[in-house]
């Protein structure tokens, strides 16, 4: 089979041997747990339990306000000690509803779902997807509902079911590929039903053959087929898959709706089935735990809220030349300052390591690594130059905006200069000056 990529992006060492052949296990849940009333890309959830209230395992404690927001719901049941602001993975300290585990696990509601969920309507199953808070789990948290209602305008034509996990170290999509396959696909045919889209294509990189021959024989029950792609970095961002697999080009500033398409990663996807099959909200979800800092590298299902403290003792603790922790994959995740926060839906690793020595930035020595290797051809050392000098009209004329934020750039680049930072100060700027404008 021929296999699909689109041009540049890079190769770092994959390093998914630490987690790779380890199964998925149950993260025993912890004595209380901090849920975030944001979690999600959008606006915070408003909080629908107080002090004192006494809540079940997958209660809703936190509704969504907008379209773009998304409802969080219990991950034990127990008492809710306090509605504060509390440390956030993403940085700033974000309202949070903390709850003490009384270790009974009371359901909210047992009443199963008898319908066949294959029977429901679009409208259903967006319905039943927003009330269960899904949001996409590759790591932007994007509400999943708004992603299965594209707008009367722009039909789609192709589901495409994201299996690349091409960040190194990071193996609970390939797990849950292995070990739940046919709720991966279950999930993506109610996408398909949701978004009226023709196909299903589900995108796996050649570093994970398994999980390939095991998806080639599962599809032949749907709608679908399935693609290998090369094993490179970044080829699970929506538009380099977008465009190898499909070579459709989104436009800058555009939406995959745009041409035709939906992408789901495979973790959202199972979600997506447990919603509507079982009416199972997003309590918890499946991350790797990983990186030469832990002892006992692991995957786990873990519940929303749990301090990534519990998480790393369960796999042993931290190694003593740890010295860098990081939410996410290491390339495009949030650096750590402290094991006090929670496991939030967009939490898909828990990875550490021991610093390089600090390196020192030199000149640009005008390589062009950086260009060749940027999946967006851009031209990054001419961009970072640009908004150093605060020339946001150039920045922007040479496409800033359309940067990914991958890191490749930054990763190549033999003068060390933190491109990345400089992407992202251009559009930051950029963006709140348009903002101001329109205000
Ligand atoms: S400029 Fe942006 S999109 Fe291009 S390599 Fe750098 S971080 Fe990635
Ligand atoms: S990779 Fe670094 S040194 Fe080379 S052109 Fe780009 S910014 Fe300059």
């Amino acid at each position: 089979m021929k296999v699909k990529t689109f041009a540049h992006g890079i190769h770092p060492p994959e390093l998914k041997d630490f987690t790779a052949e380890k199964a998925i296990e149950s993260l025993p849940p912890p004595e209380k747990v901090m849920i975030p009333l944001l979690q999600h890309f959008g606006k915070p959830a408003k909080p629908l339990v107080q002090k004192g209230d006494q809540v079940h395992l997958g209660q809703k404690i936190g509704e969504r306000q907008t379209l773009f927001s998304a409802s969080v719901h219990s991950s034990v049941s127990g008492k809710v000690i306090s509605v504060d602001n509390y440390n956030h993975p993403g940085g700033n300290p974000i309202p949070a509803v903390s709850i003490t585990n009384d270790g009974q696990d009371l359901p909210f509601s047992d009443k199963e779902e008898t319908k066949n969920p294959f029977s429901f309507s679009p409208e259903e199953i967006r319905q039943k997807v927003k009330e269960a808070g899904v949001v996409g789990l590759g790591g932007a948290a994007f509400p999943t509902a708004v992603k299965l209602s594209p707008p009367k305008d722009k039909p789609i034509e192709t589901i495409i079911i994201n299996g690349c996990e091409c960040e190194p170290l990071l193996t609970s999509d390939y797990r849950l590929m292995l070990e739940a396959p046919e709720d991966i696909l279950k999930g993506a045919e109610l996408a398909r039903i949701a978004t009226g889209a023709k196909r299903i294509i589900v995108g796996i990189e050649d570093n994970k053959k398994k999980a390939f021959e095991i998806f080639q024989d599962k599809i032949q029950n749907f709608a679908g087929e399935v693609a290998l792609l090369k094993t490179k970095y970044p080829q699970g961002a929506e538009k380099n898959l977008i465009y190898a697999l499909l070579r459709r080009e989104v436009p800058t500033g555009g939406l995959p709706f745009d041409v035709g398409v939906v992408v789901q990663n495979v973790g959202t996807a199972k979600a997506i089935w447990e919603a509507v099959s079982k009416g199972k909200p997003l309590y918890e979800r499946v991350i790797s735990v990983s990186g030469q800092g832990i002892m006992e590298p692991k995957n786990l299902l873990v519940r929303i809220g749990t301090p990534f403290k519990n998480v790393v003792e369960f796999c042993g603790g931290l190694k003593e030349d740890a010295d860098i922790l990081v939410m996410g994959g290491p390339m495009m995740g949030i650096v750590q300052w402290s094991l006090d926060v929670p496991v939030v839906k967009g939490t898909s690793g828990i990875l550490a390591w021991a610093a390089p020595r600090p390196s020192l930035e030199y000149p640009c020595i005008r390589c062009g690594r950086c260009v060749e290797n940027c999946p967006m051809t851009l031209v990054p050392t001419q961009l970072a130059r640009y908004v150093k000098f605060d020339d946001l009209t150039a920045a922007e004329k040479w496409g800033v905006l359309d940067c990914v934020e991958c890191g490749c750039c930054q990763y190549i680049c033999p003068s060390k200069i933190p491109l990345v930072h400089w992407m992202r100060v251009g559009k930051n700027r950029i963006i709140t000056l348009k903002q101001k404008k329109s205000a």
